[in-house]
């Protein structure tokens, strides 16, 4: 088996947001910065980029940011004046077109927004549920934090799954439902040429550490329970347990500065 060869992590911009996103039940008034996430693994056959950021022109239009971020509690910023994962890419010395296959961890709009960027162009892989859940339940994805014109693209090459998959070698998904009703992890398996071991990455499974280490519940769910959203952070707890690998969460403050460090210096 060959696995990934390297890992690079970018930060698609960050939101400034009422902690309690990403702790249920965290008093309103305490505020975090959080990093947007995005992760290139290198792979056999290309670049596999995980998550696409925000969508810039429901931010930099006025009209469709009104529309789109509508509470003044929530406050998206971008990195900078062009595309995010342009921005990003260029910093790391990857090329767009080296990019062979995008996979969504869900299709919330800081996730799922640079998916315009990829489409007609590469694979891109989500869960079937989650695909069916943004396409069919007008308007409620949209109250969930869904623009339907990040994903509802005819040019898109989708690549569905229904459950645990390998999309690339080195790379299986997790289904972590619940945040959203079609939410994926990611397990990443190192090649032995790279010193072997793997990482899983939570995404929205599990925003920040403490959700990780005391299995708090996440802030963010759609028609479940918000206790069981702590059922798929056991889950891959376990399964990184019994790999040996780190459990990266999705937007935490400290972690994800601090992994992008390692892993430069891991992988340089
Ligand atoms: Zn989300």
């Amino acid at each position: 088996m060959t696995g990934v060869r390297r890992i690079i992590l970018l930060t698609l911009g960050w939101e400034e947001l009422p902690k309690a996103v990403s702790v249920y039940g965290t008093p309103r008034e305490e505020r975090l910065r959080e990093p947007v996430p995005g992760v290139l693994l290198e792979c056999d056959g290309g670049w596999l980029l995980l998550d696409t950021g925000f969508n810039t022109a429901l931010i930099r239009d006025p009209a469709l940011y009104q529309r789109f971020y509508p509470s003044v509690e929530y406050l998206p910023v971008l990195p900078g004046p062009g595309e995010p994962i342009a921005e990003a890419l260029d910093q790391v010395g990857v090329d767009i077109g080296d990019i062979s296959a995008v996979a969504l961890s869900h299709l919330h709009h800081d996730h799922a927004g640079g998916v315009k960027l990829f489409a007609g162009r590469v694979p891109v892989h989500a869960q079937r549920r989650e695909l069916a859940y943004g396409m069919l339940n007008s308007p409620e994805p949209e109250k969930h934090a869904m623009a339907r014109v990040d994903y509802d693209d005819p040019r898109i090459d989708w690549r569905l799954a229904d459950g645990e998959e390998v999309i690339a070698p080195g790379v299986t998904v997790i289904p972590t439902y619940g945040h959203t009703p079609g939410h994926q992890s990611f397990m990443v398996e190192l090649d032995e040429s790279v010193g072997g071991g793997g990482f899983v990455f939570a995404f929205d499974a599990a925003d920040l550490t403490e959700n990780i280490e005391q299995e708090l519940a996440i802030g963010g769910f759609v028609d479940i329970d918000p206790q069981d959203t702590v059922e798929p952070i056991r889950r891959l707890k376990k399964l990184s347990a019994e790999k040996g690998f780190e459990l990266i969460p999705g937007h935490d403050p400290h972690v994800w500065p601090a992994m992008t460090e390692r892993f430069a210096t891991r992988f340089s």
